[in-house]
């Protein structure tokens, strides 16, 4: 787990005597949390602040002694200590759910970044069971809107949360084929030759060189499109200086979605040799 302690982050001491309670009693389970105010992602080096903002928005807008979370997950999976394992937090709506469950707050907002990142899943589900093993927590997971009328921790965070908090899964795991069956299915499948003109000269190319070319065609292709969509920019900002009622944002946007969709349109055909030759 990466966790982020208090010092770590900044937090500031929390007020006595409140702030000091302790609770180590077990617990229920986790509660999780979302901002419920809009929130825009941010490069991590902007997160260690934000929870000192929330802190501060806790401890001086609110009046509690401290922040109320137990813990909170930034989109990049780095796990903040708020009042951590040994102290009951503030967030569940009462002090009788307080003590009930841990309260884990994802950042993400109702509006702006409102899925959690599969990272930050895997910083959750890090806490989930920080708290299960370190912190007497039970099974129960659930959301701030069980027994409590809010629409937090938001309805992508409340599904994971009742499907168990799942973890991820990784690219590996969505790719079922092994190296052998990679090499068996080129094997199989009898792709060896490529279009003419692709290739004078050479109707035998290894599978990996002819990903090699895609690759290259690809890149070449990005670059075109990134060539293209500066290219109507510089049109549309031209024109905006010669006519004032020219609204350069439309007129870009007009023009890059004629542009997207002539490109869907667009229909491949690889042309494969079908007989080994
Ligand atoms: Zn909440
Ligand atoms: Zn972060």
């Amino acid at each position: 787990m990466k966790l982020v302690t208090r010092a770590q982050w900044g937090a500031r001491d929390y007020r006595m005597p409140n702030g000091a309670t302790l609770y180590s009693g077990s617990r229920r389970g986790v509660k999780l949390h979302y901002l419920g105010t809009p929130y825009a992602d941010r490069p991590h080096t902007g997160c260690a602040a934000y929870v000192r903002q929330i802190q501060a928005q806790h401890m001086d807008g609110n009046g509690w002694s401290d922040i109320g979370y137990s813990f909170a997950v930034c989109t990049h999976g780095y796990v903040y200590e708020g009042r951590g394992l040994r102290r009951r937090n503030s967030a569940n709506g009462s002090t009788t759910l307080n003590n009930q469950d841990y309260a884990v707050l994802l950042l993400v907002g109702s509006s702006g970044l409102t899925k959690p990142t599969d990272e930050q899943l895997h910083g959750a589900r890090d806490a989930i069971d920080y708290c299960r093993k370190e912190g007497r927590a039970g099974t129960w997971l659930g959301g701030h809107r069980d027994s409590y009328a809010t629409s937090c921790p938001g309805d992508a965070v409340y599904a994971w949360a009742k499907a168990g908090a799942p973890r991820p899964k990784t690219e590996e795991e969505d790719m079922p084929l092994t190296k052998t069956d990679v090499a068996m299915l080129w094997k199989t499948d009898g792709v060896i030759g490529v279009p003419a003109d692709w290739s004078p000269g050479n109707e035998h190319w290894a599978p990996a060189s002819l990903l090699i070319d895609m690759g290259k065609r690809l890149r070449v292709l990005q670059a075109n499109d990134a060539a293209q969509t500066a290219a109507i920019t510089a049109m549309a900002n031209a024109l905006g200086r010669i006519d004032a009622a020219v609204d350069v944002d439309a007129l870009v946007a007009t023009v890059r979605a004629a542009v997207t969709e002539a490109v869907e349109s667009i229909d491949v055909r690889l042309d494969v040799a079908d007989t080994p030759k």
